[in-house]
């Protein structure tokens, strides 16, 4: 039932202070010509209501979350501490940096920590999420090759293993895509590469975007080469790092001899997504590209903290300082793990992935035959479709009479019939074996009952719903007429 059918006139709980500025009433043509429909209940109607509706979402605090390439692992509480703390919210972003110098110092620190683990020299944290960080980054990229007159490169390449906002950033930042295959083993096909750059061709490559870990949950063994065969061509190479929980402590893209990268605080560094507040998709450069970054960076100067725009700016990406809170719970997060902690949590992410693959490659097929995955790994149901009728999409579906969220599903584009698993690092060997347990069951339900199958979900508030209808004609409003 939605809340404005539960409503009743005159009922409320609002109780505000006496207004103490002078009444003002809008001129005729500025006032409502109908009632403003705000829903009327008590207090207890409406906890009762979100509470009942919280009830009918799954998040990763009812259960297991394997949404590959999100990463939707467990966020400690701590951090939503730290970034409630009064002196952080109680702020504005116009007060003089005097009076914020703890503010700034956090920024400062992230910022510090953000470069030890990527190898960069500065990082922005204006972009908000991760797609938007490409964008940042790719404009960077642009300003350097123009700042150096090379108005003639603006294509970009994109391997197809590339998670799919990558080409979608290129195109806004006005560069055109060269799509290029994936090699047999998945990863990129370093000799069509490097013909791609040879000759008159190359001059006109901005760079190449890399996904790493790729969307098949792969690290591409060939990435010195990668780096190498674009700068060879003049290109910068800028790596897609939101899941950079396969790899930080270990590895980094700095030393990879990427001049470019994204992280994303709400994967990597702990912070709720996928409608559980807002994120941020920090940028980070080498030294060559620094003058470029967008909005303030903090500085040192005169024992004070102050704000500077780099040299040749190329403007502003957003409002101010990006979401400055979701940086304290990513600084947060990284200040209880320490170094130690930041290259245990990559290693548990990694053994987890492998552990359900390894429990689970007798019967379902993994894209690329892959021996060893990262953070994640992609089931292929091409032979089980064939051999019983039963989809992903029903395999994803009947995850949920198990309280389990589907996989990642029919993506990548290069794998068929795809489910993407992520397990993350926070999820212990008990759930991951109750997931292997329920996976193998549902294997053996499509070989004796698909018809179950595809009739799941059966026990969810709702069954199977039209998505195409749901994503094309939205309702969105409630009709008080009808
Ligand atoms: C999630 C993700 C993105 C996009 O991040 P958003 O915050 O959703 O814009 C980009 N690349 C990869 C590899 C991702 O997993």
């Amino acid at each position: 039932m939605l809340i404005f059918e539960k409503s009743r006139p005159g009922r409320g709980c609002s109780i505000l202070p006496p207004c103490d500025v002078d009444v003002y009433t809008p001129s005729e043509k500025d006032q409502r010509t109908a009632p403003l429909h705000l829903p009327e209940l008590a207090e207890v109607d409406i906890e009762r209501h979100y509470t009942e509706l919280a009830g009918k979402a799954h998040g990763v605090n009812d259960g297991f979350y394997p949404l590959g390439s999100c990463t939707m692992k467990y966020n400690p509480r701590v951090n939503e501490k730290t970034a409630a703390f009064s002196k952080f919210t109680h702020i504005h972003p116009l007060q003089p940096a005097h009076t914020v110098q703890g503010c700034l110092q956090v920024l400062k620190e992230t910022e510090e920590a953000l470069c030890a683990i990527t190898g960069m020299s500065r990082f922005t944290f204006q972009p908000a999420a991760g797609a938007h960080g490409e964008f940042t980054g790719l404009l960077l990229i642009k300003a350097y090759h123009l700042a150096n007159g090379d108005t003639q490169r603006t294509k970009i390449i994109v391997p197809d293993s590339a998670h799919g906002t990558n080409p979608a950033s290129a195109v806004m930042a006005g560069m055109s895509v060269i799509n290029t295959d994936s090699d047999e083993n998945g990863c990129v096909d370093v000799e069509k590469l490097r013909q791609l750059c040879e000759g008159e061709e190359g001059k006109q490559i901005a760079g190449l975007m890399l996904t790493n870990p790729n969307t098949a949950g792969l690290f591409d063994p060939n990435i010195l080469e990668i780096t190498e065969i674009i700068h060879s061509c003049g290109g910068q190479v800028y790596y897609d790092g939101a899941n950079l929980n396969a790899v930080m402590g270990v590895a980094r893209p700095g030393d990879m001899g990427f001049d470019c990268v994204h992280l994303n605080l709400h994967k990597t560094f702990s912070t709720p997504h996928g409608g559980g507040g807002p994120g941020a998709g920090p940028v980070g450069c080498k030294e060559h590209l620094a003058q470029f970054m967008p909005g303030s960076c903090v500085m040192e100067k005169d024992g004070e903290l102050v704000f500077e725009k780099a040299e040749n700016s190329l403007g502003e990406m957003k409002n101010f300082y990006g979401n400055f809170l979701v940086v304290v719970k990513a600084l947060t997060y990284i200040k209880m793990l320490g170094a130690e902690g930041i290259a245990e949590a990559s290693a548990n992410a990694v053994l987890n992935a492998n552990y359900m693959m390894a429990k689970l490659r007798d019967i379902y097929d993994i894209a690329f035959g892959t021996k060893i995955c990262m953070h994640e790994f992609v089931m292929d149901l091409q032979s089980l479709l064939k051999e019983t009728g039963v989809s992903a999409m029903d395999i994803a579906k009947g995850l949920l009479d198990h309280g389990i969220h589907p996989p990642t599903m029919y993506f990548p584009l290069t794998v068929h019939e795809a489910l993407m698993v992520e397990p993350t690092e926070t999820e212990s060997r008990e759930t991951l074996d109750e997931a292997i347990e329920v996976l193998r069951g549902l294997y053996d339900l499509a070989h004796s009952d698909p018809e179950k199958l595809h009739a799941s979900p059966l026990t969810t508030p709702v069954g199977r719903l039209d998505e195409v209808g749901a994503a094309r004609h939205p309702v969105l409003k409630f009709d008080f007429e009808g």
